[in-house]
């Protein structure tokens, strides 16, 4: 940690130190990083619960650093947000998963699927802020020839408590093009239901924390109340609800019952490369 007013270093605490010359030495590898294509995108399926049918993938980075391994994007995420270059990594990440998801498109055989295959980005705050938004996805959409309508922006929560009409414009705008907005970890954020009218949203995910008291039976009684009070909900807004974090078939079932639509988690797959997916469609198939 920095002394207050000086550029002196105390070691009081060296870990802490370990941790920010880490966090500084990753921040400023993040543009050669980049550059040199070290990111790299791993899908996780989203299924149907009512017939275990994929419904599309949901696009996660991560980053294959020389010295440290394969990080997380909790590791480099916030850095990314925090210095800006969100918005390129966020481009290539866009770009990347609209490539596969065209791919998909094309290469699947029909009728092994719900429908045709959806991808499901994540946008951070910056992101969202960023005035190239709306210009930058259609140009993406455009020039590879994916139909909006099989692209899912994920925004979370909290980045839209609060929101204004400003911060609303650019994904009411997507949305009219019939891109999908999805609000990722629904239930995390205080926000206030009566709100969700108000945002141009067509898809609630549920956090992952509502589904932890459905591990086993019987569930949690007031865990299951308030799912099926928000899947209610939800429904009469005409909102399609997803789950993430299902881990177990109890509370794939659970949430099935309660009427959830599409369901994200390790008991289906953990998120992994491309031709994951094609194993499930074919799966599928027969
Ligand atoms: P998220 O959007 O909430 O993504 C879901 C996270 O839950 C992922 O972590 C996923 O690997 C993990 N997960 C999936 N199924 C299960 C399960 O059954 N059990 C448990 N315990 N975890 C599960 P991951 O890949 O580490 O991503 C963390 C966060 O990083 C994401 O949270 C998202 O907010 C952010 N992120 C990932 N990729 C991008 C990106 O391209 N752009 C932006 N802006 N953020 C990203
Ligand atoms: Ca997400
Ligand atoms: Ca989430
Ligand atoms: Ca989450």
């Amino acid at each position: 940690a920095k002394a207050a007013g000086g550029n002196r270093y105390e070691v009081a605490d060296p870990e802490a130190d370990a941790r920010a010359i880490t966090r500084h030495g990753l921040t400023t590898a993040l543009p050669a990083a980049l550059e040199r294509g070290e990111f790299f995108i791993e899908y996780q399926p989203l299924v149907h619960l009512d017939d275990g049918t994929v419904h599309g993938a949901e696009a996660l980075v991560r980053w294959s650093h020389p010295q440290h391994g394969v990080l997380g994007p909790d590791r480099f995420i916030p850095l990314a947000e925090h210095t800006g270059l969100i918005v390129p990594l966020g481009r290539w990440v866009l770009e990347q998963s609209v490539r596969q998801a065209m791919f998909w498109q094309r290469q699947l055989p029909e009728g092994a699927l719900g429908g045709p295959l959806r991808i499901n980005v994540n946008l951070s705050p910056t992101q969202l802020h960023h005035p190239g938004l709306v210009a930058d996805t259609v140009e993406v959409l455009e020039r590879i020839g994916l139909p909006p309508g099989a692209l899912c922006l994920e925004v979370t929560e909290s980045a839209l408590i609060g929101a204004d009409e400003d911060l609303l414009k650019p994904l009411r705008q997507l949305a009219e093009m019939g891109v999908d907005i999805a609000l990722d970890d629904f239930g995390t954020g205080y926000s206030n239901l009566a709100n969700l009218r108000r945002l141009p949203v067509s898809v609630l995910k549920l956090d992952r924390s509502f589904t932890q008291g459905m591990q086993q039976h019987p569930a949690d009684p007031v865990d299951l109340k308030i799912v099926e009070g928000i899947v209610a909900l939800a429904h009469s807004l005409e909102l399609a609800v997803t789950v993430e974090g299902v881990e177990t078939g109890a509370q794939a079932e659970h949430l099935r019952r309660l009427g959830c639509d599409t369901a994200q988690g390790w008991y289906y797959a953990r998120p992994g490369p491309p031709e994951q997916l094609h194993m499930l469609s074919l799966a599928d198939a027969v």
